[in-house]
């Protein structure tokens, strides 16, 4: 027993040559969020309000594919989409559609606790924002000439597209999905309180009107009383893979530990579309993915804590050494 969290920045295929001026931003906010998450863990804040405030940071930094950072759709668009889950209670909340709200984890939380549903989404969801009285900003402030370049570089090669390469046009052939972005969150108290978070822009030029994995509870995102789950990667595989439910239904109907199971669902899952963190109510924390890259990090209350990209052994602190 003891607490821990888990936090990711997306999963891809991350190229090893990623530029550092790429890099360093990333692994910065990541080493910043987790700070902030033990913090609030030390001090007894109940993991879902750890997740929810991690989440914001991760979606107030523009380098992350979620709020601020998110990508755009064909038409040049911002799609926002976020879910929220707590483990004991199964509460949970889920937006979409969203473009003008800064922290949609926020607002999917306020949709758990102020509504009788679970999920709102584009018009309905954006009224809900105004009633509850949330930070929204002009649709611009979501579009960076960043997002703007992925745009006409996916258009280029006309393709769905996801985050993180340095895509050279003429390397890509039309059925390469190589880039991959969201963030995530997952944490649990002393007491084995559990809670996940995850939020995203999506895939780059995706249809106006697509929904992907994050906000789908049992895919996307997922809590019970035994782990707490937040994937990234391709949405439409997370979808069909039911991905955060399955590790829970291995732990809760097969017995299996939190390492065996997401390393299952894992290892079952398409080569190249899922990565995930999750944390189990005794205090364990899984990271894996099948992509070349997740951008990640975690902390124990036993003092261990991992801040990597890529496979153990071409992790960000050894890179930086
Ligand atoms: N899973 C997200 C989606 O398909 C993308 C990601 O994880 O970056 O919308």
């Amino acid at each position: 027993m003891g607490w821990a969290i888990a936090l990711h920045g997306g999963a891809g295929d991350i190229p090893l040559s990623l530029p550092v001026e790429r890099r360093l931003p990333r692994e910065e906010t990541l080493r910043r969020c987790l700070t902030l998450g033990i913090a609030a863990l030390k001090d007894n804040h109940p993991p879902l309000d750890v997740v929810e405030l991690v989440v914001c940071e991760l979606e107030n930094c523009p380098h992350f594919n979620a709020g601020r950072g998110s990508v755009l759709t064909t038409i040049g668009t911002v799609e926002m989409e976020a879910s929220i889950m707590e483990g004991n209670t199964k509460n949970c909340g889920a937006v979409s559609g969203l473009s003008t709200v800064v922290n949609p984890i926020s607002l999917a939380r306020l949709v758990m606790e102020k509504t009788p549903h679970i999920y709102l989404a584009f018009d309905g969801a954006e009224t809900f924002a105004r009633e509850q009285g949330v930070i929204t900003k002009d649709a611009s402030h979501f579009i960076t000439p960043e997002t703007i370049e992925r745009l006409t570089q996916a258009k280029a090669v006309n393709r769905v597209q996801i985050d993180y390469t340095q895509p050279a046009v003429e390397e890509l052939s039309e059925n390469c999905d190589s880039q991959i972005g969201t963030v995530g969150c997952v944490a649990v108290d002393g007491n084995g309180n559990l809670a996940a978070a995850t939020s995203t822009g999506g895939l780059v030029n995706k249809m106006v009107g697509r929904i992907g994995d994050t906000p789908i509870i049992g895919a996307g995102t997922y809590a019970n009383s035994f782990c707490a789950v937040s994937a990234t990667g391709k949405g439409e595989a997370i979808v069909r893979a039911t991905t955060g439910r399955d590790v829970a239904a291995l732990m809760e109907y097969k017995g299996l530990s939190l390492k065996d199971a997401t390393d299952y669902v894992v290892e079952n899952a398409p080569k190249g579309t899922t990565g995930l963190v999750a944390v189990s109510a005794n205090g364990e924390v899984a990271m894996p993915f099948n992509t070349t890259g997740m951008f990640r990090a975690c902390a124990k209350e036993d003092g261990t804590s991992e801040i990597a990209i890529w496979s153990s052994v071409q992790n960000v602190d050894e890179l930086l050494r």
